[in-house]
């Protein structure tokens, strides 16, 4: 069993409590992320999962506790700040302006310009490289408001992926794809975390982060359950979670 104590940790939440409109949607909330590996965020409909995820990267108002962003000792981006890529959930964003889907991904390199420089040849060939990877090489010159929902959250992982970023926040990123591409992304998952790269995906499908993910957070407008998949996965706190347990996974962890 892994020592939680000596790990290392990128993200720390305390005490994290957020509303809509002034009604509490998640409740105190303590999670700690550890550095590298692939975590799931998984729970019912409504669990507060996305919530979770908006909250971590400070895009909602009312919330209140810690979250605190830990660099590294080597591989954080400079003057201490950790690059954040985030995959929002398809559906989610209402493309009304236009924009093809190279230039989507393209936009994912501006962090890395500075001021002022546009994205040169090197950040077009690295657009291309990715979209090919996650399949949509022959829609680059596509409006991205013309593409299905799938195949745009394929556009915004690859939008992520330029951004070389250390941490990743993905928000159902298996929604509306095939087989074929879950596949594809699950690959990609992995060749994250061999790059030492942390992962935050937040997913329904139990027996996906059974087979593929290493730590997970179960809740249920609080938190259940963090760490290993192994120890987190048991019959008490699928049950706490789901009123039901063996049934959602097809084979024991
Ligand atoms: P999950 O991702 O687990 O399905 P969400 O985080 O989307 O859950 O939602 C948690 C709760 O917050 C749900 O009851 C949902 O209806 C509510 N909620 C989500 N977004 C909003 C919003 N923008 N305004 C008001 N209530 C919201």
């Amino acid at each position: 069993m892994e020592n939680k104590t000596t790990l290392d940790y990128v993200v720390e939440v305390e005490d994290l409590t957020v509303a809509y409109d002034a009604k509490p949607v998640l409740w105190d909330v303590d999670l700690k992320i550890p550095r590298g590996r692939l975590m799931a965020i998984v729970g019912p409909n409504g669990a507060g999962k996305t919530t979770l995820l908006k909250a971590m990267l400070n895009l909602l108002t009312s919330v209140s506790g810690v979250i605190r962003f830990l660099p590294g000792e080597t591989g954080d981006s400079p003057k201490n700040k950790i690059r954040i890529g985030y995959v929002p959930q398809s559906g989610s964003v209402d493309w009304d302006f236009p924009a093809t889907v190279l230039d989507v991904v393209l936009m994912g390199r501006y962090g890395l310009l500075g001021w002022v420089k546009r994205p040169g040849k090197n950040d077009v060939a690295i657009a291309k490289q990715t979209l090919e990877k996650v399949g949509m090489e022959k829609f680059s010159s596509r409006q991205i408001s013309q593409l299905s929902g799938g195949q745009q959250q394929r556009v915004f992982l690859a939008r992520a992926l330029v951004q070389e970023a250390e941490i990743y926040f993905m928000d159902e990123p298996f929604k509306g794809v095939d087989a074929q591409t879950e596949k594809a992304i699950v690959q990609l998952l992995k060749e994250l975390k061999a790059q030492g790269k942390t992962v935050v995906v937040v997913h329904h499908d139990l027996q996906t982060v059974a087979d593929y993910f290493d730590w997970v957070t179960l809740i249920n407008l609080r938190v259940v359950a963090c760490g290993p998949v192994k120890e987190v996965f048991h019959e008490e706190n699928l049950k706490t979670v789901y009123r039901s347990s063996g049934a959602l996974l097809k084979s024991r962890v």
